[in-house]
């Protein structure tokens, strides 16, 4: 890594008179991001590209990402760790995790591979803006302690910062908030001194992280109440995995274990997604049918567990040792679905007439997504509007060089995605160097110029709500395998690494040139 000044480094600054002299750091690949995806990154650069600087930079004070800015009760994994835990380290506890145990193995994985040295926190990206005049990215980032600007010349950008907007959830406006006594809680805005003991707490929705909160929340609340507008399918079992027992039981070497649980957890989940899709109302009966034994024959499991869609159609949420179905059964839990018409002094008024009493309002309503990080993207100064790219095997996007994007899955674990396209750009980092070139963007190819062009997503195949709400700023899906981020981690394993760089939908850019494409 070389200091040089912003001049140096062949760029006029982008604000401030004085800014031509903040020295210009340079690094060959800065990863932005140090959550799962962006330590994964890591290593997979110490590995496959040994000799390849790299930086990561994070806002926030240590690593973690996700598991490092959610504070709020029961906060878990809803994956089995050996898929969301990285396939080189085994996962050694219990499947499903708590956030603390999340980290701790990360810790780990940066100690042991001596990572924590490239990592910078308290460094939030702003800007950055690809320049083909020196075929570097210009980045800029703020010190979020000293508020200082730092600036970097990247020859490759690795964008591993997740998919919302951290610190700041997605909360509806429901009329009459400001009358509420109490407190009004986001799960991702958790106060730490937030005192609900002895107290009717509601909880408004029913993704997994309410199915998480609702049953930690009630072990010291009076009551809690899970408000839902509509019906979420789950899926319950005890947090263990009986192979890993069996392969433990036998002193079998944890790399193993590992190893073998991860394909069975993968096989089997390949099997169920599959069935979703061809039997969708057998699978429909099953997870209903499980629900109904939990809560015994006189629970209305038809208004508060049946959802209208199709299984898979969004995330089914895991619930380890069916924890909320038992605080639901002991009556220290219940589920009412409603609609809300407004907020009282007291609580909740709901379409019914019903008024939900409520010392506080806990809303796991959701996430606001964001592109990129809210980072202000320009290419040759020009402002970069994702949405009017079309996105290569969910990594890359037209138009945009030397820049890849990790976006995980929704049906299986986001790690498994995120070590592909790890795996994916060593490769194209490794070609860039062997063929000495400069820089590489994807480009529809010529028999592909008039592909029908469509939404990032198929709500048919997949509609969470925060990703139908920010569809207008995600990139455009194409009509083929190539240009769609397909969910299928079970073909995307046999077809990235088999993705051949010398392909005409890569192209290469040598020397320094001018932004053609874009005058
Ligand atoms: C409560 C919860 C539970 C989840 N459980 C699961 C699960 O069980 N299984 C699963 O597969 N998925 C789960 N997910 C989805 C989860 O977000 C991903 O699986 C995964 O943790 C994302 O990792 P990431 O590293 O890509 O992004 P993140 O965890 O979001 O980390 C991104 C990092 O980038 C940093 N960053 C962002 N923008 C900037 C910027 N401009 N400048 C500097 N730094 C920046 C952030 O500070 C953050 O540290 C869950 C999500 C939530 C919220």
């Amino acid at each position: 890594m070389t200091q040089r000044t912003a001049a140096e480094a062949g760029k006029a600054p982008t604000t401030g008179a004085s800014a031509e002299h903040v020295p210009v750091e340079h690094v060959e690949v800065l990863i932005v991001g140090a959550g799962i995806s962006g330590i994964g990154a890591a290593w997979y650069l110490r590995r496959d590209c040994p000799d390849t600087g790299f930086v990561i930079l994070d806002t926030e004070d240590s690593f973690g990402g996700t598991w490092w800015t959610h504070r709020f009760p029961g906060i878990r994994s809803d994956s089995d760790l050996h898929t969301f835990g990285y396939s080189f380290k085994p996962w050694i506890g219990p499947p499903i995790a708590t956030a603390q145990e999340i980290l701790k193995y990360m810790g780990e994985v940066i100690e042991e591979n001596d990572i924590a040295s490239h990592i910078r926190y308290r460094h939030k990206v702003l800007k950055a803006d690809w320049s083909y005049a020196d075929s570097l990215w210009h980045v800029e980032a703020q010190r979020t302690d000293t508020g200082e600007t730092v600036r970097f010349a990247a020859n490759f950008l690795y964008m591993c910062q997740g998919y919302y907007r951290h610190r700041q959830g997605y909360t509806p406006e429901w009329e009459g908030m400001a009358d509420f006594k109490g407190p009004i809680v986001h799960t991702e805005e958790w106060p730490e001194d937030l005192d609900y003991a002895g107290k009717k707490v509601v909880v408004i929705g029913s993704g997994a992280t309410a199915a998480t909160v609702v049953p930690a929340m009630a072990q010291t609340a009076a009551h809690v109440t899970m408000l839902q507008r509509s019906p979420t399918f789950f899926r319950t079992g005890r947090n263990a995995i009986e192979i890993a027992e069996e392969l433990r039981k036998l002193h079998v070497d944890e790399e193993w274990v590992h190893e073998i649980t991860r394909r069975k957890i993968l096989y089997e989940q390949d099997a169920f997604t599959r069935m979703c899709f061809e039997k969708p109302e057998v699978v429909k009966r099953e997870l209903i049918g499980n629900v109904r034994s939990l809560l015994g024959p006189d629970y209305d499991v038809d208004k508060h567990f049946t959802p209208s869609y199709r299984p898979w159609r969004q995330r089914i949420a895991f619930v380890p040792d069916a924890d909320l179905f038992k605080g639901i059964a002991e009556g220290k839990a219940s589920v009412v679905t409603d609609e809300i018409v407004r907020f009282t002094g007291n609580g909740i008024l709901l379409k019914s007439g019903v008024e939900l009493e409520a010392d506080v309002i806990v809303t796991a309503t959701g996430f606001n997504m964001c592109m990129m990080g809210d980072i202000a993207f320009t290419i040759d100064g020009r402002k970069l509007d994702f949405s009017q790219t079309v996105n290569f095997r969910g990594m890359m996007f037209t138009g945009v060089p030397n820049l890849a994007w990790v976006f995980g899955y929704f049906r299986a674990s986001w790690t498994l995605r995120a070590e592909l396209v790890a795996a994916f750009v060593c490769r194209l980092l490794n070609h860039l160097k062997a063929t000495g070139a400069k820089s590489v963007e994807p480009a529809l190819r010529a028999s592909e110029r008039d592909m029908e062009l469509l939404p990032w997503i198929d709500e048919e195949n997949f509609n969470p709500n925060y990703l139908l709400r920010a569809m207008d700023m995600l990139p455009k899906r194409g009509t083929t395998r190539e240009w769609q981020h397909t969910q299928d981690h079970w073909r995307e394993a046999e077809e990235f690494p088999a993705i051949d760089l010398e392909d005409e939908v890569f192209v290469y850019c040598w020397g320094a040139r001018s932004n053609v494409a874009a005058e």
